[in-house]
C-alpha cells in the first residue's frame, strides 16, 4: 500500500493550510474532508487582518465580501461606535473561503480526497494506518485538522468539558446590500452581556447579515432562544435557519501530539477566548505543523512524541502565550461581567484600542497591560457620567 509521507484529516482553515505548505515543500501530501467542497460552515466569516497576515497569498477579492473599518460595540443600553483609518478585518462566506484555501493546496501539489470521511487512526512503529468510509491508507505522518470532536482529536486528547467549549448560533438574514449598508456599512456589531463568555453579533456579508450568539456551553441554556430573542430585538423578521456549532474556547488542549499525530487549529483548542477568533490561529498552527512534519522526516525518529513536541514549542511561541492572555480577559469578564463590560462600552478609547487586537497592531498582553492602570480613572469617569444622568432624570 502507499504511504504518503503526510496525511491530513480535514480542509478547513488549518488543514488546508497544513496541506499547502507540505505539498509547497515537496512532501507527499494527501487531505481528506468527509464533505464535498464548496460545503457550509457556520461561522461569522470574521477573517481578521492578522489572519490574512498569516496566509502566504493575498486573499482573492471575489472572496472577501466586505472590508471592516469600524465596530459598534453595544453593552445592555449602552453603545460606542469606533471608526478606523485602516482595516481590522474582512467578512467572507466559509464556503468560498475555505474552498479557496483548498484549491491554493490542490495547485502547489497536495492530493484532496473530499467526500470521505476518517473512521480510525492506528498508530505503529511503522506508520498511521487510516481508515476511511471507503478505503484503507497510510501515513508517515498525521496532521488532525478535523475540529474539537474529530477521530484526530479523540486519538491524542480526552474529551473536553461542558465548561471548556463554547456553544455558537449562527443564521444567515437575507437582504438588499442597500438595506444592509443602511443598517451597518463597514462596520460590525457585537452585544457583549447576551451570553455569559461570549456575544451576538451582526456581520454584514454580501446579500446577507450573519446574525449569531455564542457563549460557554455550561452556561448556556437555549441558545436557540437567546438567538430568536436577539434577532427580534434588532427588528429583523423572517423565517431564520439556526445552525450550532462548538468552540473551544477554553484555551489550547494540553496534550497536543503524540507518536505520528499533530493536532492543529480547533482541535488543538486554538481559538481567541475572548473574540472567539479561530480560524487565525487555525491557519498558523496549520502552518507551524507542516514546517514539523518536514523537519520530522529528515529524521530516523523524527515520528515520535518527543520530536513532534517542537510544534507545541513554537505554537507557544509565536500566539500560544498570547492567547492565555485573551483567556484571561474572558475569564475577568465572566468574573465581573458589569464592571468589564461596562466599562469597554464607555469609554472610546477602550474600544479603539481593543480594534488593535484584531488588526494585528496589538496583543492580548499589550491591551492588558494598557488597560489595567487605566481602570481607575475609568471607573471615576464612568461613575461621574452615570450621576450626571441621573441628574438630568431627576
Ligand atoms: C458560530 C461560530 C462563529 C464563528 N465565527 C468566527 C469568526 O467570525 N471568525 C473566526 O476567525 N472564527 C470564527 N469561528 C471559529 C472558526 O470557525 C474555527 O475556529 C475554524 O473554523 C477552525 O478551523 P479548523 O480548520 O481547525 O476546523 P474546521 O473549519 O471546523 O474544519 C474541520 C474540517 O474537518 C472535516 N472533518 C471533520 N471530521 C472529519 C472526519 N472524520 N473525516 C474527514 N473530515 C472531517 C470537516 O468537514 C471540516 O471541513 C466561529 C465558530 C463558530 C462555532
Amino acid at each position: 500500500m502507499h504511504c504518503y509521507d503526510v496525511v491530513i484529516i480535514g480542509a478547513g482553515p488549518s488543514g488546508a493550510t497544513a496541506a499547502y505548505h507540505c505539498a509547497k515543500s515537496g512532501l507527499d501530501t494527501l487531505f481528506v474532508d468527509k464533505s464535498q467542497f464548496p460545503r457550509y460552515k457556520g461561522c461569522g466569516g470574521g477573517l481578521s487582518e492578522q489572519a490574512m497576515s498569516y496566509l502566504d497569498f493575498p486573499v482573492n477579492d471575489k472572496v472577501i465580501e466586505r472590508d471592516v473599518y469600524a465596530a459598534r460595540i453595544r453593552f445592555g443600553t449602552e453603545a460606542i461606535e469606533v471608526q478606523k483609518p485602516y482595516r481590522i478585518a474582512a467578512l467572507v462566506t466559509r464556503s468560498k473561503f475555505d474552498y479557496f484555501l483548498v484549491q491554493r493546496a490542490i495547485e502547489v501539489g497536495a492530493k484532496f480526497l473530499e467526500n470521505e470521511r476518517v473512521t480510525e487512526l492506528r498508530v505503529s512503529d511503522e506508520c498511521v494506518d487510516i481508515t476511511t468510509n471507503k478505503k484503507k491508507l497510510q501515513a508517515k505522518l498525521v496532521i488532525g485538522a478535523d475540529g474539537s470532536q474529530g477521530v484526530s482529536f479523540r486519538s491524542v486528547s480526552d474529551r473536553l468539558r461542558r465548561g471548556e467549549y463554547a456553544v455558537g448560533v449562527v443564521t444567515e438574514n437575507t437582504a438588499d446590500n442597500s438595506e444592509i449598508d443602511k443598517y451597518i456599512f463597514n462596520s460590525v456589531e457585537i452585544h457583549f452581556g447576551v451570553t455569559t463568555m461570549g456575544y451576538g453579533w451582526v456581520f454584514p456579508h454580501e446579500g446577507y447579515l450573519n446574525v449569531g450568539v455564542a457563549g460557554i456551553a455550561d452556561k448556556l441554556r437555549n441558545p436557540k432562544k437567546i438567538l430568536t430573542d436577539f434577532i427580534r430585538e434588532r427588528g429583523f423578521h423572517g423565517q431564520y435557519r439556526f445552525h450550532a456549532h462548538r468552540l473551544p474556547i477554553y484555551g489550547a488542549v494540553k496534550k497536543k501530539v503524540r507518536d505520528r499525530i499533530i493536532l492543529v487549529g480547533d482541535a488543538a483548542g486554538y481559538v481567541d477566548s475572548f473574540l472567539g477568533e479561530g480560524i487565525a490561529y487555525a491557519i498558523l498552527s496549520g502552518k507551524i505543523a507542516a514546517g514539523v512534519c518536514y523537519e520530522a522526516l529528515q529524521h530516523n525518529d523524527g515520528w515520535r512524541e518527543d520530536f513532534l513536541k517542537l510544534y507545541n514549542d513554537m505554537c507557544y511561541e509565536q500566539f500560544e502565550h498570547n492567547l492565555r492572555y485573551s483567556l484571561v480577559s474572558a475569564k475577568l469578564m465572566h468574573r465581573f461581567p458589569n464592571l468589564f463590560l461596562s466599562l469597554m462600552a464607555s469609554d472610546e478609547n477602550t474600544v479603539d484600542r481593543f480594534l488593535e487586537i484584531p488588526a494585528g497592531r496589538l496583543t492580548h498582553r499589550g491591551y492588558l497591560q494598557w488597560m489595567i492602570p487605566r481602570l481607575p480613572s475609568c471607573l471615576l469617569r464612568r461613575t461621574v457620567k452615570k450621576m450626571l444622568q441621573w441628574k438630568d432624570i431627576g
